[in-house]
């Protein structure tokens, strides 16, 4: 069986050999459930402090939403600022945007430090209204300069249709710190890093059971055990029911994304940018050019139902075609599906279940700076050097509602793509 799914990552990716499964009994100061990129920053962070860490995966590091998504790395939460702000007040919202921020520069500081070229990161991203929205954007612009120092540049209508030829478009924030990378081999080569500073992986791995009483927790793989002191629970969208509290606390969401052919002339045609690009829309459209221009990576849609419908390609490739009618004769190659952890509240859920019982999960769409602040902060609290973890308090476990819970979220989802669909129309 491929180790991996098919996606243009795994295809791209710098090679790597596969890890042993668990196989026996060991013991750890610390085990990880999940080698996404949360269980992977997490024992970054610990195994630099000099910590004997292991990770338990199931399938293949960076199998899950963390090899598999768009590769943007930007400042923020899937939940909006303005809204963190409106239930945890306005200084704690900062302090959590600043924090996000500070995950953008743990990937930048990882990508340096361990000399991941795979990672492959351009910079720069824009992010466009599909209606005229300027004042909203500026206001925006103003808060992220002066209550984070954080500069974005304002790109009226004229200026964004110039490089995106599409009149769907309005006005835009470029924000020239954000970058893109091919997150598989990131993952991959973090992995390495922890390995190389004396943390285990296992591969093929899952942990089918728990027993987390007492000081000393014990997990059970098919082919072996772990003894530690502490556990981190970091399965993402693809957390089952090893912890019922866990899963119950999550919504998985689905997330599409295709790549297409080579055709670097018809692509440069009418996205005139190496930045990643996406739209305001609360499941918008997300793309970028991927290997050096040459193919167009687009991604977008999401979705209660988790299971890959057959015609995947032709629905995001509508999606694409709505916005740049001219890439209509552009081939799809291929196209995949992954899983993003969701909580009603839409933020990360970081914490503890009980004493050495840790989780950091609920990344959802926007996990590549959160995973690696969530990581941090959790190893932090392991170590003992900081409570920042603290910071995710407000947002805890709370119950998914269940079947009820699923049909509200598709629901939500329904209603917020209609007012996004009659904004546009208004603006056409
Ligand atoms: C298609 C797509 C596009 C996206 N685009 C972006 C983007 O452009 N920018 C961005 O910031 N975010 C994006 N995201 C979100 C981001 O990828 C996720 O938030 C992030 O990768 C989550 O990481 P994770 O470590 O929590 O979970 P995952 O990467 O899903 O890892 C969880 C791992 O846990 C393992 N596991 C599960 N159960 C067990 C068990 N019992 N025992 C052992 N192992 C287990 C799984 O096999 C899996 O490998 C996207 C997501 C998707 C799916």
């Amino acid at each position: 069986m491929p180790r991996y799914p098919d996606t243009f990552y795994a295809r791209t990716a710098e090679t790597d050999a596969a890890r042993p499964a668990l196989d026996g009994a060991i013991e750890a100061e610390i085990c990880i459930v999940g080698a996404g990129l949360a269980g992977l920053s997490c024992a970054y962070e610990l195994a630099r402090a000099g910590r004997s860490v292991v990770v338990l995966e199931a399938q293949a590091v960076g199998w899950g939403a963390s090899g598999r998504n768009g590769g943007f790395v930007g400042p923020g939460y899937a939940r909006g600022y303005a809204s963190i702000a409106a239930a945890i007040g306005e200084d704690a919202a900062r302090r959590l945007f600043d924090l996000s921020i500070e995950g953008m520069g743990f990937v930048a500081d990882a990508i340096r430090d361990l000399g991941i070229a795979g990672a492959r990161p351009v910079h720069g991203k824009i992010s466009a209204l599909r209606y005229d929205g300027a004042e909203a954007l500026k206001r925006n612009q103003e808060r992220l300069a002066r209550d984070h120092g954080y500069a974005v540049s304002f790109m009226p209508t004229e200026e964004v249709r110039a490089v995106l030829r599409s009149q769907k478009y309005h006005q835009a924030l470029h924000d020239p710190q954000s970058f893109h990378i091919h997150p598989l081999n990131y993952a991959r080569a973090l992995a390495a890093g922890v390995e190389a500073l004396g943390g285990r992986i296992f591969e093929g791995s899952q942990v089918v059971s728990a027993a987390l009483d007492g000081a000393q927790k014990r997990l059970a793989t098919a082919g072996g055990t772990i003894s530690c002191r502490h556990v981190v629970f970091a399965a993402g969208g693809y957390t089952d029911r090893l912890v019922p509290r866990l899963r119950m606390s999550q919504l998985p969401i689905a997330t599409y994304v295709l790549t297409t052919e080579v055709a670097p002339e018809l692509i440069g045609s009418v996205i005139r940018t190496r930045c990643a690009i996406s739209d305001n829309r609360r499941a918008g459209d997300y793309y970028r050019l991927v290997e050096d221009g040459q193919r167009l990576l687009w991604g977008g849609r999401i979705t209660t139902r988790t299971a890959e419908p057959r015609d995947l390609a032709a629905l995001l490739r509508r999606t694409m075609i709505s916005t740049y009618p001219e890439l209509a004769p552009l081939k799809i190659e291929m196209a995949w599906s992954g899983l993003m952890s969701y909580a009603r509240h839409l933020m990360p859920q970081i914490g503890t279940l009980g004493p050495g019982i840790w989780h950091c999960l609920g990344f959802g769409g926007h996990g590549l700076n959160t995973t690696a602040i969530g990581g941090r902060v959790v190893a932090e609290g392991i170590l003992g050097t900081s409570e920042r973890y603290r910071l995710f308090a407000p947002f805890g476990l709370n119950w998914n509602g269940g079947p009820f819970g699923v049909a509200a979220v598709q629901a939500t989802y329904w209603y917020l793509q209609l007012n996004d669909w009659l904004k546009e129309r208004k603006a056409a």
